[in-house]
């Protein structure tokens, strides 16, 4: 099974969780320190992208902008822009994201990868 990185938002630690995929989004997951379920993936390039960032994209080209997951390349072709456009600082994973958006692959082999990457 896939390893996850979370971060607690409650008490600010980060911890790892095995889930499957099959599991992954249906169960909650609790920090093993404060019991707490408000966590969050420490990376997930994926709401990397549809958090504040991804929001102002949406937001800054919304007319065109209805079904961005059934091309990831315009999705892709999308966050560079806003990122030029913005000249604002981007999480690390973002140029990856959206080079690999480009090339065509779709959003679920990058989550699944980047869930799989170890991060230490
Ligand atoms: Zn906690």
């Amino acid at each position: 099974m896939p390893l996850y990185d979370y971060f607690c938002k409650n008490c600010g630690k980060k911890f790892e969780i095995r889930i499957s995929y099959e599991d992954y989004g249906k169960m909650d997951v609790i920090c093993p320190f404060c019991r707490s379920t408000f966590v969050e993936r420490a990376i997930q390039p994926v709401s990397v992208v549809q958090s504040d960032q991804f929001r102002m994209v949406q937001e800054a080209d919304s007319d065109s902008f209805n079904e961005p997951y059934d091309d990831p390349r315009e999705l892709g072709k999308m966050m560079r822009s806003f990122k030029d456009q913005s000249g604002e600082p981007v999480a690390p994973e973002f140029d990856e994201v959206a080079e690999r958006l480009e090339r065509g692959d779709s959003i679920d082999s990058i989550d699944q990868d980047f869930a799989d990457m170890d991060i230490d």
